[in-house]
């Protein structure tokens, strides 16, 4: 059993943030070390589950103060936000929640604080307390790096237009972004709650013991050794965290329940050849006009390949139940199963017919896409999407982009059905699609080595594991 004694989690409500910091708590667990997560209701299931199927994690349920911010009692998550009243009584919410968590900290005596970015105010309650707090970002080393040399040295300030490329300075690559491709809290273009939550958040980070960071060195190491030696920030990566998850039952039900029979979409998958599936997500918070998804079917479509395509069930403008163009779901019957609402993403990207994904580059996606060696078709959308893209198509070399050019968290009609199916068809079918694959596979390899013993993040979390329980015992 570890020199620790307990390692308290508070993660942020939205999947993309909850899903990887419950498999952080079970990585933990795995090394002898005993965790507890802080959640609310938007999370308790999933660690249910998790604690049902044997594994020693605690739960302890807080209260979102909907109440006492004004907000709808039927908001739990940060997907289910639509309107910028809504956004100020979240964060208000997610504020208020110091006093209770800190209670909980006090009784538990944890050795450790381990919590999302989101929650800027946890930098002081730890160091209330006397106990290290690791943020949890929920991205990887790149865009981590990206986003700091961003906000040192903000290059898009040289250019003259929105649409003339700059390249960030001193990053191992040269990577360029126009404007449009920059998020507004980047460019100091915005105001109000959240902008103000995420410019609170950076100044915490920076007084904060350290980051724990869902990555492995050799996907992006000299973005790990940039952010560490040169931007001088304390990080361990141990990931990819996903790969914590053994069985079709734990990779199953990550998240969410599915809206799709697994076992019948298993098999629909069985009746496919391998590799000859693209399988297209947009994560838990896109949500899409009628007319970029219609794009997208034709895009699909055209590209004469299977696929499955999730179609999220967030919607942003007034559209017909039947959604889909007309008689698209007849015509595509034997090439293309749709799953309207949440999929068992890992599941489907792990069965051999997968052959590419379409993905939004959310960071848990990139990595289940690097975990599975599919190369990708990359649609960024908003968040740290752009950079991630990079890491995909110009460092790995695993991907090729759509084309989208705009920041934005609703996809309107930015990128054309042609775009779609020609991005499709290069990864699937093309002269470098091979190629790609290749590369894809030897990932997928250097993964599953990273978190075996004596890999590269099994030896990170083990020197992690030894600092906090020495931090202990020097206090
Ligand atoms: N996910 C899933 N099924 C879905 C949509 C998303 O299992 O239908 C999971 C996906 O596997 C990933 C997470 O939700 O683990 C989404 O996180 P990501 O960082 O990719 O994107 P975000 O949703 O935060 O934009």
């Amino acid at each position: 059993m570890s020199k620790l004694h307990l390692i308290i989690f508070l993660p942020f409500m939205a999947h993309g943030h909850m899903i990887p910091m419950l498999d952080m708590a079970k990585l933990f667990n795995s090394r002898g070390v005993r965790t507890t997560i802080l959640s609310t209701l938007a999370f308790s299931d999933p660690i249910k589950k998790a604690q049902e199927s044997g594994i020693e994690i605690g739960l302890i349920i807080i209260r979102l103060p909907n109440q006492e911010s004004g907000l709808p009692e039927y908001i739990q998550r940060l997907d289910q936000v639509t309107t910028v009243d809504l956004v100020q009584k979240f964060v208000e919410a997610i504020s208020l929640l110091q006093e209770p968590v800190e209670k909980l900290i006090q009784e538990f005596n944890p050795n450790c604080l381990v919590s999302d970015t989101f929650f800027p105010w946890t930098t002081d309650s730890a160091a209330k307390f006397c106990i290290p707090r690791l943020v949890f970002h929920g991205t990887g080393y790149l865009a981590r790096c990206a986003s700091e040399q961003m906000r040192l040295h903000k290059p898009f300030k040289n250019v003259s237009s929105d649409s003339e490329p700059f390249i960030l300075p001193y990053l191992p690559h040269q990577l360029k972004f126009t404007r449009t491709q920059i998020s507004p809290f980047d460019l100091r273009e915005t105001e109000g709650e959240f902008a103000e939550l995420i410019f609170q958040s950076r100044e915490a980070d920076r007084r904060s013991y350290g980051v724990a960071v869902n990555s492995f060195y050799e996907l992006e190491s000299s973005y790990a050794d940039h952010y560490r030696n040169f931007l001088g920030i304390k990080a361990w990566n141990i990931g990819p965290l996903l790969l914590c998850n053994n069985g079709d039952e734990e990779k199953a039900g990550r998240g969410r329940k599915s809206s799709i029979d697994e076992h019948e979409c298993l098999a629909w998958l069985d009746s496919k050849k391998p590799g000859s599936v693209v399988y297209a997500c947009f994560g838990s918070m896109v949500s899409c006009t009628q007319a970029q998804l219609h794009e997208i079917a034709f895009g699909l479509e055209s590209s004469g390949q299977d696929f499955i395509w999730v179609v999220r069930e967030r919607r942003i403008d007034e559209m017909k139940s039947d959604f889909l163009p007309n008689e698209f779901e007849e015509r595509i019957r034997e090439k293309g199963l749709i799953i309207n609402g949440w999929a068992p993403q890992v599941l489907i990207l792990d069965h051999p017919s997968i052959g590419s994904f379409v993905t939004h580059c959310g960071w848990n996606s990139i990595l289940e896409g690097v975990c599975a060696g599919v190369p990708m078709v990359t649609w960024p959308m908003f968040a740290e999407q752009f950079f991630n893209e990079k890491l995909v198509t110009q460092v790995l070399r695993i991907g090729v982009s759509v084309g989208n050019k705009q920041w934005r968290t609703v996809a309107i009609e930015g990128v054309q059905r042609e775009a779609v199916a020609e991005a499709v068809r290069h990864v699937m079918v093309s002269g470098e699609a091979a190629e790609m694959r290749n590369r894809a596979k030897c990932y997928r390899e250097m993964a599953r080595k990273a978190v075996e013993e004596g890999g590269s993040s099994y030896t990170d979390l083990s020197a992690l594991i030894e600092e906090l329980s020495v931090y202990r015992r020097s206090k």
